[in-house]
Formats: C-alpha cells, sequence, structure tokens
C-alpha cells in the first residue's frame, strides 16, 4: 500500500512540474521527495497541506484523505491494483499527461528537444548506374498535422517575444518554395511570412520569373520573431527547421530557394557562406537548392540585385524544362 501511493504521489509530482513548465502559475506545490524506503504513510498529510493539494485538484474533487483513506481504498494484492487504486481514489479525473522528465525550471527554456521531434526520413534509392541517393519518401502528414504539432509552441526561448507565430504560407502543390530567415515586426504582428519591405522585394523577385506569390510556398527556418531581428541560435534553428523541413516533405516541390545565409546553412547543413554557395544548384535528398541573397540585403546593396536576377533565372530554367 504505502507503494502505491508513493507511485501515485511520485507521479503527481511529475504531473504538476509538466504542468509548471507548460506555464501554470498558480502551481506552487511542495510534494515531498518520495523515497519508498523513507515514506510513511502517516507522514503524508503534514508533508502535504491540505490547502495546497486543494490548489491544483479542481474544485469539485475530493481527494481522499490520506490518514483516514484506509477503507475506501480496495486492498492491494498486486502490482495490477495500482490502475483500480487509481480509479478508487477519483485521480484519474486528474489529466493524464505523458511522462516526461522534468527539469529545473531554469533549464528548460534551453532545452533543445530534438529528440522529440520526428527527423525527416530519407530513403535510398539505387540510380541506373547503381549509385545510392537519398531521396523524400512520400510524406504521410499534412500541413494541418504539422500545424497542430506546433500548437503554441515554447519549444525555444523565441516563444517569450513573439506576438504570432509566423506559418508558411502558399501553393501546397509549389514547384518552389522560399525559405527565408525569421520573422520580422511586420510579420510578428500580423503572422504572416515576408510581408515587410523584404517582402514586397521577394513578391517582385516571384514575379520576375512569371510566378505570382500564391503559386509558391514561402516559409521561414523559425517562426517566431527573434528579439531586435537577430540572427536566430542554432539551438533556436535546430528546433523549429524541423516543421519546414517536415513541410517540405509534403510539398515536394521541384525547387527551393534558400535566401541568404540562414536559410542556406540550415538547409543545407553547412558553414559555407551565402555569397560561395549563390548562384549553383545544390542538393536536398534530391530536390534542387537555390541559394541566393536575401531579399533584405539586396535592400540594402541594390547593386547585388544583378546577382539574385541571374540566380532566379536558373531556377525558372529549371523548372520550365521538367
Ligand atoms: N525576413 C525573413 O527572413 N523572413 C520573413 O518572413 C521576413 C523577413
Amino acid at each position: 500500500m504505502q507503494n502505491e501511493i508513493s507511485t501515485l504521489l511520485a507521479d503527481l509530482k511529475e504531473q504538476v512540474l509538466y504542468l509548471q513548465e507548460l506555464g501554470a502559475k498558480n502551481f506552487n506545490v511542495d510534494l515531498p521527495e518520495v523515497q519508498n524506503s523513507k515514506f510513511k504513510v502517516q507522514n503524508s498529510k503534514s508533508e502535504i497541506p491540505q490547502e495546497k493539494l486543494e490548489r491544483f485538484v479542481p474544485t469539485d474533487f475530493n481527494l481522499p484523505n490520506i490518514e483516514s483513506a484506509g477503507p475506501t481504498i480496495p486492498t492491494v494484492e498486486n502490482s495490477s491494483t495500482r490502475q483500480s487504486l487509481f480509479e478508487s481514489t477519483k485521480l484519474s479525473r486528474l489529466p493524464i499527461l505523458p511522462k516526461r522528465n522534468s527539469y529545473p525550471t531554469n533549464q528548460v527554456k534551453e532545452l533543445v528537444r530534438e529528440s522529440e521531434m520526428p527527423k525527416i526520413l530519407t530513403e535510398e534509392t539505387p540510380t541506373l548506374f547503381g549509385e545510392i541517393t537519398q531521396t523524400l519518401p512520400e510524406s504521410n502528414e499534412t500541413i494541418e498535422e504539422i500545424r497542430l504539432d506546433i500548437g503554441n509552441c515554447v519549444r525555444c526561448p523565441l516563444h517569450e517575444g513573439r506576438t504570432k507565430i509566423v506559418h508558411s504560407t502558399g501553393n501546397l502543390k509549389a514547384d518552389l518554395i522560399f525559405v527565408g530567415e525569421a520573422p520580422g515586426a511586420n510579420e510578428d504582428a500580423e503572422g504572416v511570412p515576408f510581408v515587410g519591405r523584404a517582402g514586397q522585394l521577394l513578391n517582385k523577385i516571384i514575379e520576375s520569373i512569371g510566378l505570382k506569390r500564391e503559386d509558391v510556398f514561402v516559409g521561414n527556418v523559425n517562426r517566431c520573431r527573434p528579439p531586435g531581428n537577430r540572427t536566430p541560435t542554432q539551438a533556436e534553428a535546430n528546433v523549429c527547421k524541423q516543421f519546414l523541413l517536415r513541410e517540405i516533405a509534403v510539398v515536394r516541390p521541384k525547387v527551393i530557394v534558400v535566401l541568404g545565409n540562414t536559410a542556406t546553412q540550415n538547409l543545407l547543413e553547412t558553414k559555407i557562406g551565402i555569397t560561395k554557395l549563390r548562384g549553383e544548384f545544390q542538393d536536398y535528398f534530391g530536390v534542387k537548392v537555390m541559394p541566393t541573397f536575401h531579399p533584405a540585403y539586396l535592400l540594402r546593396d541594390p547593386s547585388k540585385k544583378r546577382e539574385t536576377w541571374e540566380d532566379m533565372k536558373k531556377v525558372r530554367d529549371y523548372i520550365n524544362a521538367i
């Protein structure tokens, strides 16, 4: 019986820590360290004041008085009785949260939970000549499912300063995807990528190759605006870009244009700079990638527009040829 109660308290403590991590503010419950060997049922009430327990239990929920709970809790006879104890004490009415590690709250924001994010899986495809190339497999999810997964994201510290999450937008059957770095002030306010001055220039770049903004798909490595428009850290980019990579697997474009250093280096997983890489097609699991200058850079140095125009002509010609 003591073990069962210890286990329930340990679960409860873990769930409270999880709720705190999720941002619940009124969960200042100092549950005791639960150690089976030391835990004494008769001590439990004094260690967990009832009024503290009531703060995280729904108001219509009557937590059994642990000291006098004996008669109402069925006798524990084997390990499967945890379930019946759970049901009989109405603890089953507490929300069930997935089991996870709890972290000191000051560390949570620094966590890069890459392990929780599905990686883009690739397939090895033999070519006619016997080489093995990696290709994107068909995705079995939808953009809506990816949005749901993103939810009200707090996976990285950038969520703290955002007004709106800026999801990718555009044609889900696009031949062409543009990838930028992260939202600026206008995008943060509207929740749409590339709507500010750089976005106006991007629209002109798209039109310069005979397409309209609605024809293409546009997204960013990061979906929340970094403070002062700084470059996202690698940890921030690693967390967020997984969603973009999943979207790329859904849309399956012919070409991805990566705009500037952050987009190029994150998609191609390279440290080489945009000045070296621009203008030559690269490969992302069988999809052509064209690195070119970011429109914000072109606004600062319009003389570089000519190079971007050359890059975009290559993109246009490739798309038209296949
Ligand atoms: N710059 C970007 O990289 N992305 C945007 O959405 C806007 C500006």
